[in-house]
C-alpha cells in the first residue's frame, strides 16, 4: 500500500504540471520561430531515445529480483525481531544475524546488476537534460541561425529561458515512471492476496441442529501437498470433553481448526449438528462454534469489548461472570482503569493472561461448540486453572474439544484421542486406555503430557 500511495497521490499534480508548464511554453516559442523551437527539443528527443533500453521485460525481471531481495531483508529482519528472546536464551544471535546478513548480501548483488545495467543510459539521460547542455544545444543552434540572419537576436531570449522548461519536466516524468513501475508491481502483489479464494459460502444453508460434531473420513493436506489427516474418523458428543493428543506435527491443531472452518477437508467432510460444515451458513457457524487458539489475539479496545466480542450487548454481569470463570477477573481488577483498560494502552497483559481474555471470551459466547488449545507456551498455573475450570463447567451440553498438554486434561476428559502422524491411533476413556497398554499407553510412558505440577517426569518431552 505505502507504494502505491505515492504514485496515487502525489502523480496527478505532478503530472498536470510536467504536462502543461511545457506544453504551453511549447506553443509559445513555436509561435515565435519553428525551427528554433525544433533545436530547443533535441536534448528531450535525446533523453527519450534510451527509455526502450530501460524497460525490457529483463530489466523488469530484475527490477521484481530487486523487490523481493528487499522483501527478503525485511522478512528476517522481522524474523529476527520476533523470535528474539528465543534467540538470546538459546545463544542463536549470530545465526539468526547470519540469516539477514546472507539476506543483505544477496540484496546487494542483485541491486548492483541491476543498477550497473542504468547507470549508464540513466547518466546519459541526466547530461542531454542538464542545464550546460540544453543551453549549449540552444546557443549553438541559435548562433547559427542568427549568423544566416534566419533569427533576430532578440528572439533567441525566448529559448533561452524556455529551453530548460522544456527539458527539466520530462526528468520529473523518469521519477513518476518510477513510482508507477513501483505502483504497479505493488499493485500486483495485492492482487495476488486479494485472489486467494475465500471459502464458499452455501446458496442455501442446512441449519445446525445442536452440538453433535462429527469427521467422516477426513483428509486434509496444505496447498494440496504431503496429506497431513489421513482418514480421520471422530464423533464429539454434545456433553463431553475430548483431550486430543499426539507428537508434535500429528495434526491436531490443523483437526482443530477444521471445526471452526478455517479450511475444508480435501476429502471427507466435518458434520456439526448433522450439516456438512460446506453447507452451513457463516454467522451461524460462529454463533455454534468458538476457539480459543495459541496465537491469541486481542483488539484495541477495551477488556470488557474484548470479552464481550462475539456478545456486544452482553451486559456488565454477564462480562465479569465470564472473567471469574476464565480466572481473569482479578487480575483486571488490578488494572487502574479494570475493564475499561484498553488493549495497548494501559492494560498490559502477559501471554497467560491474554489467552485467559480470550477463555473468557469463547465462555460467554457460551457457544454449543468449543474448541481449544491447552497452549504449552503460555503454560502457568493460573491458566491451567482456568482452562480445567472452563472444562470442568459442563454447562449443558457443550461440546469440547481440546488439544491436550497435560496429564491432568487428559485424565479428567471423557475421551482422549491419540493422533499419529494424521490418522487416529487409539480412542476412549483415558483410564480404560492405559489399563489397555496399547498406542496410548506407550505414548503417555514415552512423552506423555507433563504432570500440572509442573515437576519433570524425566523423560519430560512434551507432545
Ligand atoms: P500439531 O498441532 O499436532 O503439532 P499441526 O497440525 O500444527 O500439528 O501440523 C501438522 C503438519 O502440518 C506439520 O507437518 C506442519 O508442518 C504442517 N502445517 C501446519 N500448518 C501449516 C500451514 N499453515 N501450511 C503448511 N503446512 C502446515
Amino acid at each position: 500500500m505505502s507504494a502505491v500511495h505515492p504514485f496515487l497521490a502525489h502523480a496527478p499534480g505532478e503530472l498536470v504540471s510536467a504536462f502543461v508548464v511545457p506544453l504551453v511554453s511549447l506553443a509559445y516559442l513555436l509561435g515565435v520561430d519553428w525551427r528554433m523551437t525544433l533545436i530547443t527539443l533535441v536534448p528531450v528527443a535525446l533523453a527519450l531515445a534510451p527509455v526502450p533500453l530501460m524497460a525490457t521485460p529483463a530489466r523488469l525481471r530484475e527490477q521484481r529480483e530487486v523487490d523481493a531481495a528487499k522483501g527478503r531483508i525485511t522478512g528476517s529482519v522481522i524474523e529476527f525481531v520476533q523470535g528474539i528472546s528465543v534467540v538470546k536464551a538459546y545463544g542463536g544471535a549470530e545465526r539468526a544475524h547470519h540469516r539477514f546478513l546472507a539476506a543483505k548480501d544477496a540484496f546487494v548483488a542483485t541491486f548492483d546488476r541491476w543498477v550497473r545495467g542504468l547507470s549508464r543510459p540513466a547518466a546519459a539521460v541526466q547530461l542531454v537534460l542538464s542545464p550546460p547542455f540544453v543551453l549549449l544545444v540552444v546557443l549553438t543552434g541559435g548562433a547559427v541561425l542568427v549568423t544566416h540572419g534566419a533569427l533576430p537576436p532578440a528572439d533567441l531570449l525566448p529559448f533561452l529561458l524556455l529551453g530548460l522548461g522544456l527539458t527539466a519536466p520530462v526528468a520529473a516524468l523518469g521519477h513518476g515512471f518510477d513510482d508507477l513501475s513501483a505502483a504497479g508491481r505493488a499493485v500486483g502483489r495485492i492482487r495476488d492476496v486479494l485472489s486467494v479464494p475465500p471459502l464458499p459460502e452455501p446458496g442455501h444453508p442446512v441449519p445446525v441442529r445442536g452440538g453433535r460434531v462429527e469427521l467422516r473420513g477426513v483428509h486434509f493436506g496444505y496447498d494440496g501437498g504431503h496429506e497431513v489427516l489421513r482418514g480421520v474418523d471422530l464423533v464429539l458428543e454434545p456433553g463431553t470433553v475430548t483431550a486430543l493428543v499426539g507428537p508434535s506435527g500429528s495434526g491436531k491443531s490443523t483437526l482443530a481448526r477444521l471445526l471452526p472452518r478455517f479450511s475444508d477437508p480435501t476429502r471427507g467432510a466435518v458434520l456439526l449438528g448433522g450439516a456438512d460444515l460446506r453447507r452451513v451458513a457463516g454467522p451461524e457457524l460462529y454463533r455454534t462454534v468458538s476457539c480459543v487458539f495459541q496465537d491469541v489475539r486481542l483488539l484495541r479496545a477495551s477488556l470488557a469489548d474484548n470479552i464481550a466480542l462475539a456478545v456486544p450487548r452482553a451486559d456488565h454481569a454477564a462480562v465479569v461472570r465470564a472473567a471469574r470463570l476464565a480466572g481473569v477477573h482479578d487480575r483486571i481488577l488490578r488494572l487502574p482503569r479494570g475493564y475499561a483498560s484498553v488493549v495497548g494502552e494501559d492494560a498490559g497483559l502477559s501471554g497467560g493472561e491474554a489467552q485467559r481474555i480470550a477463555l473468557a471470551r469463547a465462555l460467554l459466547a457460551d457457544t454449543p461448540v468449543l474448541v481449544l488449545d491447552e497452549a504449552t507456551s503460555f503454560a502457568d498455573p493460573e491458566t491451567e486453572r482456568a482452562v480445567r475450570r472452563a472444562l470442568a463447567a459442563r454447562e449443558g451440553e457443550r461440546t469440547v474439544l481440546v488439544i491436550a498438554h497435560r496429564r491432568e486434561t487428559v485424565a479428567d476428559a471423557d475421551v482422549a484421542v491419540l493422533l499419529v502422524d494424521g490418522v487416529i491411533a487409539e480412542q476412549g476413556r483415558p483410564a480404560e486406555l492405559l489399563a489397555r497398554g496399547g498406542a496410548f499407553a506407550r505414548f503417555w510412558e514415552a512423552h506423555g503430557p507433563a504432570p500440572a505440577d509442573g515437576a519433570s517426569t524425566g523423560r519430560g518431552v512434551r507432545p
